[in-house]
């Protein structure tokens, strides 16, 4: 740069930094104060008010100073001394599954046939004839001793096929009418692997189907409408604002549900914020996007810049990619569903067009040829600006692949409760030596990785305060085992609100705009009814923090300090 041009940029500087100072600063139109604020600012980490002008903070700072400064502003909000946080960043969640679950009759909890039977013929009222009744919940184990036959289910429901999954999936339960349609008959053969609940005398299917049995039925179910897809969506999305998450990274986007975003956005019917990861898997939509780029929504509501790929399979059913056998079943290593080489290929035309890639990855195996797949693709596309690859889950990984998602700039994108609801059985999947590398977030940070954290929900709770008690205790609710699994790799309550907050924002691009409560910033928090920095060594209590209110964009979208409504 010249001198000539260095002098204007100074003194542009000047008048830019003279008029962010001016005494006469643009009024708030909402005042939050009396409040304990966690910024997640290491500058400034607490404050006591915040002023939002539109979408964005424009101030934060005491009380006194609020009152000085903004002496006559109309709308205020007083904290009455509760903590408020940035709103929660939710890395890696499914919103369309959480909305699946939520539009279907729920029978979670039912005891008898008698109850079950009773929701259907209740639900049967407002739905038309011919029309689907999807249910979940009832508990297949407890039921086993005596599963029902679908007499009285198809007498509640004769116009309507009513399918009912049972709570962990292994078992559905099907009337007369779902049965028909799927073309399952006495004399329909059990397929492999799974079984056709049969009367003993007449050989007539009873309704009850176990495991791949259920897919007989499933396969008929007709795909949700647009329509459809939208209000579960909706449904979702109020259930995350509930919660606290102001901002989802949603794994996995088909295009109904992109079009379901926009037209839920245009309707403002969609008040939480999604960072999109694309289908990976569906070549024609691959095509559609790297051909027409990224969008990178400026109203920050809905951004399209990644694809999601997988890697491997989940360690529980040992789907999970191993570099050397699984320790309690040597025949196997697991299952690679997406190899090396399309990992590399679809990464390295991303990087040329300015998509980011997020592959699944639970197993050594499958991180370490993802970590290799990526590396090829950043050494041969040097034109590619700030990639940020991410590796969703990076469970287990080998010691000598720790450093190198810092060397590579790869984000781990990881799930405490995924530690802490596989803690009871992961070491004997893998053994003693490479359950050092599983879930070994404090491993990754020392190599100074950023490192997002979230639910994965709806395999697990929503409830990012769960999220945060895992990765700080690495226990169960109960607070087992004592002292936490491996709890070397327990993260501190900071580490972990960094993880839910800023690493979530820079895991998609957005540290600019969010992440932290601090002037200039969109103007997304939470309002929780209990003192979050005060719970480190009680960490129980974290557990039972409940959301007060909500703000995305200066707009309450959830407030649960009002008084719950009565009934009609
Ligand atoms: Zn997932």
């Amino acid at each position: 740069m010249n001198d000539m041009r260095a002098q204007l940029a100074i003194v542009l500087l000047l008048i830019v930094s003279s008029v962010c100072l001016a005494p006469d600063r643009a009024q708030p139109d909402l005042l939050l104060f009396h409040g304990h604020v966690i910024t997640m600012d290491p500058t400034a980490p607490s404050a006591q008010a915040i002023a939002i002008a539109g979408d964005r903070i424009i101030w934060v700072g005491t009380d006194a100073a609020a009152q000085k400064l903004f002496p006559s502003v109309k709308n205020k909000v007083d904290l009455h001394r509760a903590t408020a946080l940035p709103g929660i960043i939710d890395a890696h969640t499914h919103l369309f599954e959480l909305g699946k679950s939520l539009l279907r009759l729920n029978l979670k909890g039912v005891a008898t046939e008698e109850e079950a039977v009773a929701r259907v013929r209740e639900r049967v009222r407002s739905v038309p004839p011919g029309e689907w009744i999807l249910g979940w919940g009832w508990d297949e184990g407890k039921w086993a001793a005596h599963y029902p036959d679908n007499d009285a289910l198809s007498r509640a429901a004769p116009n309507n096929p009513v399918y009912l999954v049972g709570l962990h999936s292994f078992a559905a339960w099907a009337n007369k009418r779902a049965l028909a349609i799927a073309g399952v008959t006495a004399t329909t053969k059990d397929p492999d692997n799974g079984r056709i609940v049969r009367d003993e005398k007449s050989g007539e299917p009873t309704g009850i189907l176990l495991n791949r049995a259920q897919e007989l039925v499933e396969s008929h179910v007709p795909a949700m409408s647009l329509e459809q897809t939208k209000k579960a969506i909706e449904l979702a999305a109020q259930e995350c604002v509930r919660n606290g998450l102001t901002s989802v990274h949603e794994a996995r986007v088909s295009p109904v549900m992109i079009q379901a975003y926009r037209e839920l956005l245009r309707e403002d019917r969609l008040p939480l914020r999604i960072f999109a990861m694309l289908d990976g898997a569906d070549p024609a939509l691959v095509q559609e996007w790297l051909s027409r780029g990224p969008e990178i929504d400026p109203t920050h509501r809905l951004t399209i810049r990644a694809f999601k790929l997988f890697a491997d399979g989940a360690l529980g059913s040992r789907g999970a990619a191993l570099l050397a056998p699984y320790s309690e079943a040597p025949q196997t290593k697991g299952v690679v569903t997406t190899p090396q080489a399309a990992i590399y290929d679809l990464t390295r035309r991303s990087l040329e067009k300015g998509f980011q890639v997020c592959t699944h990855a639970i197993g050594d195996g499958a991180n370490h040829f993802t970590l290799d797949a990526y590396a090829q693709a950043l050494r041969e596309t040097p034109s590619a600006h700030d990639p940020r690859l991410r590796i969703e889950h990076a469970q287990v990984l080998a010691a000598e692949d720790i450093p190198r998602f810092a060397q590579l700039g790869v984000i781990p994108s990881m799930q405490p409760t995924h530690c802490t609801s596989d803690m009871g059985w992961a070491e004997k999947r893998v053994g003693a030596e490479r359950v050092k590398g599983a879930y070994a977030w404090q491993s990754l940070l020392k190599t100074h990785v950023h490192l997002p954290l979230s639910s994965d929900f709806p395999g697990e709770t929503l409830n990012p305060f769960y999220g945060i008690y895992a990765a700080i205790t690495r226990q169960d609710i109960q607070g087992n085992p004592a002292g936490g699994w491996y709890p070397e790799q327990r993260l501190t309550l900071d580490e972990a609100l960094r993880g839910y907050t800023r690493e979530g924002a820079y895991a998609e691009f957005e540290e600019k705009e969010k992440g932290a409560l601090q002037s200039g910033k969109l103007a997304d928090l939470i309002v929780i009814d209990k003192d979050i920095t005060q719970l480190e060594s009680r960490p129980k209590e974290i557990l039972s923090i409940r959301v007060l209110k909500t703000f995305i964009g200066g707009k309450l979208v959830f407030d649960g300090s009002a008084p719950s409504r009565q009934g009609p």
